[in-house]
C-alpha cells in the first residue's frame, strides 16, 4: 500500500525554456497514466524551479517537483546556497540529499547528509536520501554494509515521525549513467536490507511506510521487472527523465 514514486532527476540539464517545454509535454503524456496510483516528480536545476511551478500550477498538472540539493543552513552568509524555506516558497515538496555525484564532487559526508536531511524536514520538504555503493565495494561483496552505513549516517538524528516520511533511493554508483542497470534481484537485495535497517532502528510502522526507490539506468524497458520486486517502491531516474514520452512510460509501468 505504498504509493509508487517516480522521480526524474534532471541533473545539470535543460535551461528554463527547455524545462518548460519538457514539463508541458510531460503533462500531455501523463494523460494516459493513472496518476492517482503513482506519484510523478521532477527535480530540475534550481533556476528552472520557478518556471516548473508556474506551468504545474497554471495547467494543474499531476506533477510534483523539488530540488536536487538543499543548504544545510537556514539562511544568511552562505554564498551560492539555496535554503529549504526558499524551495518551500516555490511549492517544492521534495529534495534529493546525498546524491552520489554530490558525495563524489562536493565532499558530502554523512555529517552533511544528516544536516541536510534535517534541514529538509525543518523546511517542510521530504528528503530523498540517496545511498549506494561504488563498484569496488560491490566487487568486494560489501555493498550492503557500505550502503547501510550511508543510510544510518543520513538518518542519525531523525525522530520516528520524520523517519516515516523520508524516501530512500538506492543508487549503486556503477549503474548511474552507465546503461548498466542492477538486476531486479540485486536491487531487491539492497532495498530489502534498507527496509530491515529502518525496522531495526524505528520499528514496523516506519519500515512499512518508507518508500525505497531504485536508481541507475532505469528505462521503460527495465522498470516493470524492477517494480515487480517487493521492496522496490519506485525509481529515481536520470537520463530517461529528460524525454517526456519515455519518462511517462516509466511512470505508467503498471
Ligand atoms: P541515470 O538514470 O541517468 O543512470 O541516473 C540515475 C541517477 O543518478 C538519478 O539520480
Amino acid at each position: 500500500n505504498r504509493t509508487p514514486l517516480m522521480a526524474g532527476n534532471w541533473k545539470m540539464n535543460l535551461d528554463w525554456k527547455q524545462g518548460l517545454a519538457l514539463v508541458e509535454e510531460l503533462g500531455d503524456q501523463l494523460k494516459s497514466v493513472d496518476t492517482d496510483r503513482v506519484e510523478v516528480v521532477v527535480l530540475p536545476p534550481f533556476v528552472d524551479i520557478r518556471t516548473v511551478q508556474t506551468v504545474v500550477e497554471a495547467d494543474k498538472l499531476p506533477i510534483g517537483y523539488g530540488s536536487q540539493d538543499i543548504s544545510a543552513h537556514e539562511s544568511g552568509a552562505y554564498t551560492g546556497e539555496v535554503s529549504g524555506a526558499m524551495l518551500k516558497a516555490l511549492g517544492a515538496t521534495y529534495t534529493t540529499v546525498g546524491h552520489s555525484e554530490r558525495r563524489q564532487y562536493h565532499a558530502e559526508t554523512e555529517e552533511v547528509t544528516d544536516a541536510k536531511v534535517k534541514a529538509s524536514f525543518d523546511a517542510g520538504l521530504t528528503p530523498i536520501l540517496c545511498v549506494g555503493e561504488p563498484l569496488e565495494e560491490r566487487q568486494a561483496g560489501k555493498h550492503v554494509e557500505y550502503t547501510l552505513a550511508q543510510l544510518e549516517g543520513g538518518i542519525a538524528s531523525l525522530s520516528a515521525e520524520q523517519a516515516k516520511q523520508i524516501v530512500i533511493a538506492y543508487e549503486p554508483v556503477w549503474a548511474i549513467g552507465t546503461g548498466e542497470v542492477a538486476t531486479p534481484d540485486d536491487a531487491q537485495e539492497v532495498c530489502a536490507a534498507i527496509r530491515d535497517a529502518l525496522r531495526a532502528l524505528h520499528g514496523d510502522e516506519v519500515a512499512d511506510a518508507v518508500r525505497v526507490l531504485y536508481g541507475g539506468s532505469v528505462k521503460s524497458s527495465n522498470v516493470v521487472e524492477l517494480m515487480g520486486k517487493e521492496d522496490v517502491d519506485g525509481a529515481l531516474i536520470g537520463g530517461a527523465s529528460l524525454k517526456a514520452e519515455e519518462f511517462a512510460r516509466i511512470a505508467g509501468f503498471q
